[in-house]
């Protein structure tokens, strides 16, 4: 946090220097990002993304969706529009916030160049079928969590910034094969899951594996891991997980 001198940010571990909240999703030739951040150029560089095939957004809050405008050197290297897929509200704020990259004709080239689709219900990129889940993220606002199936069942549930995870998904996500789920911190608030409501979660999805996400500065990484039931651990910026090596819990 900016300013802050606590332990967790002047921390020299390389678990406690986060990033915002995002993921990259590689499945065969497909390269998928969830949510664009204030960090995203940063994160692009450091894991040295070079092609994006599609945007999926959680929601519109500032954290998620600003780095837009960093898709410029990608859809002049891919010679295309990348589209981008979120609510009807994320999709209203990209066009306000950044009109020239939504205009048809592109102004000029060089622009970052984007097409926009409202996520109403399970949609696909090339093989990888992504079905959404509205979640609270506060008393009212929503955002969406995601469950991705690369062609062999559902492998990844993505659900960040939520203070519950409704009945509907919790179904779905049963025994799914990794869940990366919000924690923020231990103590309560008013838009995110805590530790313990987190862990309550994945105690009854049973994931084979679990990882926490958008941890605050409260959160030190080797503290709380230490705390942490078998298959749960906090995630870390740079993290990768290979969906093909989890198994689901029972085999
Ligand atoms: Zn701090
Ligand atoms: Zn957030
Ligand atoms: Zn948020």
């Amino acid at each position: 946090m900016i300013g802050c001198s606590c332990p967790v940010c002047q921390s020299k571990d390389p678990a406690n220097q986060r990033l915002r909240s995002s993921i990259h999703i590689q499945s065969g030739e497909k390269s998928l990002i969830v949510d664009t951040t204030t960090d995203f150029r940063l994160q692009c560089l450091r894991a040295g993304i070079d092609r994006v095939d599609a945007v999926i957004y959680t929601h519109e809050h500032a954290d998620h969706i600003l780095g837009v405008d960093e898709l410029r050197p990608l859809c002049l290297r891919q010679d295309s529009r990348i589209p981008l897929y979120g609510s009807a509200r994320v999709l209203e704020n990209i066009r306000r916030i950044f009109p020239y990259a939504v205009h048809q004709p592109p102004p000029y080239k060089g622009l970052p160049q984007v097409d926009l689709h409202e996520i109403t219900g399970t949609f696909r990129i090339g093989h990888i079928g992504i079905t959404p889940f509205e979640l609270p993220h506060g008393p009212r606002f929503k955002s969406h969590g995601f469950i991705f199936n690369e062609g062999r069942g559902p492998c990844l549930g993505y659900f960040t910034d939520c203070k519950a995870v409704p009945e509907n998904a919790r179904r779905s996500l049963k025994g799914i094969k990794i869940l990366i789920l919000d924690a923020l911190r231990k103590n309560d608030h008013l838009t995110h899951l805590t530790l313990s409501e987190a862990l309550e979660i994945v105690r009854e999805i049973q994931p084979g594996h679990a990882y926490f996400t958008h941890m605050n500065h409260e959160m030190d990484h080797a503290t709380v891991s230490a705390e942490l039931p078998r298959g749960v651990q906090l995630a870390h910026d740079g993290l990768v997980i290979d969906t093909q090596q989890a198994k689901p819990r029972d085999s």
